[in-house]
């Protein structure tokens, strides 16, 4: 009964949260007072509703269609059912043996995911909990596979005393690039930051002009899909260097890669299926539930090598039964691909290009409006789903300030969040159309969020000047 209980009692919350308008929550509201755990537990469905109690009222609702910070996505009611039932069917993801119905749908969903991204079939593909871990793992697998091109063995000799390997990204490549890098081993003094135009996006000169100067091996992290703008590097020419120097290419596409996926914007990413690897999340623009994302990598022998080479649960992976632990840096972990699996269902082929079609259309749609208001200069090509503004702030008033200043009038409105970034020494405000339920009455409440917010910014501005 108390299972039962429970389950209603979050089921019956959740319907009245998720109809809820997102300014009924306050993120920012003061965190109450907790009493002390207590020697005596307390009924379980009491422990459920003093979390509703808490957590409810503060949640930022960046699973709402008028949610535009950062690149979030949200969930759909279906993958939030596909997520309770993993909870309630608890499965071990991590080999064959601790559940061979999570393995067998882990490959089913490996398989639809390189087809619509038309990445190779026989690629592998691991099942991880975001960009970030999917980037680590890639470039833990190019870092041992260029060592070994160069002749160093990285299972037996491991780094220590290992040839330097070169590391060569854009100056405007994502920040979580880095935390990996620095996680697989590498200092900055083997990342080469290389300049990038105004879009975020490598030079492919620049990027030869490199590879030449460094003799040892080299790994090249190229772009699809720039955090602030959008943009995709140039990829054809940045392959054809990576072949003529040896380089292994990895693709961070955390969102980007998603164009792939849709007739209208698979150009955009056009040259990056000749990478070696691939990062992308689920949990942004697919919009599943936190967290999930894959690692592609083009050579599976390279990739199962990276963890388990020598070690206790060696062997040669094996198609046939498959152990998801070979593919991704966690042992024991959640079958994050039953959420995949019936989200993709849901959605099939035309679904999924719809969604990134109709997020990037209400991102072109939003910019048109923000120009024709005057209210502030788009600062990006939008070719997908990111818009930059830099707003007019009123004559002898700080930017960057006023940028803040704004950004934090429509988040305290609560109708509306976005938020600002940083663009090549700019203060701008950054949105991002990733959500499924955004549709056009969303972006007008967009765009009069901003105007009413840089109105009352000005006037307070300027009510503070005289
Ligand atoms: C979000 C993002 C990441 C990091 O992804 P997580 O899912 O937060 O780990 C990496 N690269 C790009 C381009 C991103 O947008």
């Amino acid at each position: 009964m108390t299972l039962a209980k429970c389950l209603r009692a979050a089921c019956d919350h959740a319907d009245q949260f998720l109809v809820g308008s997102p300014e009924t929550t306050q993120a920012n509201a003061p965190f109450p007072h907790i009493s002390a755990l207590g020697h005596v537990g307390i009924d379980d469905e009491a422990a459920i509703q003093e979390l509703i109690q808490i957590v409810a009222p503060r949640v930022t609702r960046s699973g709402s269609g008028r949610y535009f910070g950062f690149v979030i996505g949200g969930a759909t009611p279906v993958s939030m059912a596909a997520d309770w039932l993993t909870s309630v069917w608890d499965q071990n993801a991590q080999a064959y043996g601790s559940s061979p119905v999570a393995a067998e749908v882990e490959a089913t969903v490996a398989g639809w995911l390189l087809d619509l991204l038309a990445l190779p079939a026989t690629a592998s593909v691991g099942f991880v909990s975001g960009a970030q871990m999917a980037n680590f793992t890639a470039l833990c697998v190019a870092r041992n596979e260029v060592l070994g091109w160069a002749g160093w063995d990285y299972d037996g000799q491991g780094l220590f005393g290992a040839p330097p390997v070169g590391v060569f990204l854009s100056e405007a490549a994502h920040a979580t690039v880095r935390n990996a890098l620095r996680m697989a081993g590498f200092g900055e003094s083997q990342i080469r930051a290389l300049p990038a135009d105004d879009q975020g996006r490598m030079f492919p000169g620049a990027l030869r002009h490199a590879l030449e100067s460094h003799a040892g091996p080299k790994i090249i992290c190229a772009q699809a899909g720039n955090v602030n703008t959008g943009a995709f590097e140039d990829f054809r020419p940045i392959a054809e260097l990576a072949i003529a120097h040896g380089a292994w290419l990895h693709v961070d596409g955390a969102f980007g890669l998603w164009a792939r996926a849709s007739p209208r914007f698979c150009r955009l990413a056009a040259g990056c299926e000749h990478a070696h690897s691939w990062s992308v999340d689920a949990h942004k623009w697919l919009n599943v539930p936190y967290d999930s994302g894959w690692v592609i990598v083009r050579d599976p022998r390279a990739h199962a090598r990276f963890k388990t080479a020598g070690c206790a649960y060696a062997g040669e992976p094996d198609a046939a039964r498959r152990d998801g632990a070979t593919w991704a840096p966690e042992n024991s972990r959640r079958a994050r691909a039953f959420v995949l699996f019936a989200a993709l269902r849901a959605l099939g082929v035309s679904g999924v290009a719809d969604l990134v079609d109709r997020c990037c259309d209400m991102a072109q749609r939003f910019a048109g409006r923000v120009v024709q208001e005057r209210l502030a200069t788009v600062l990006n090509d939008v070719c997908l789903n990111q818009v930059m503004l830099r707003l007019n702030a009123p004559a002898g008033v700080d930017a960057g300030g006023f940028h803040e200043a704004v950004a934090a009038a429509i988040q305290s409105e609560g109708l509306c969040w976005m938020g600002t970034g940083q663009w090549r020494g700019e203060r701008i405000l950054r949105l991002s159309f990733s959500n499924w339920q955004t549709d056009i009455e969303d972006v007008e409440a967009a765009v009069s969020a901003v105007a009413r917010a840089v109105q009352a910014v000005a006037s307070t501005q300027k009510r503070s000047d005289t």
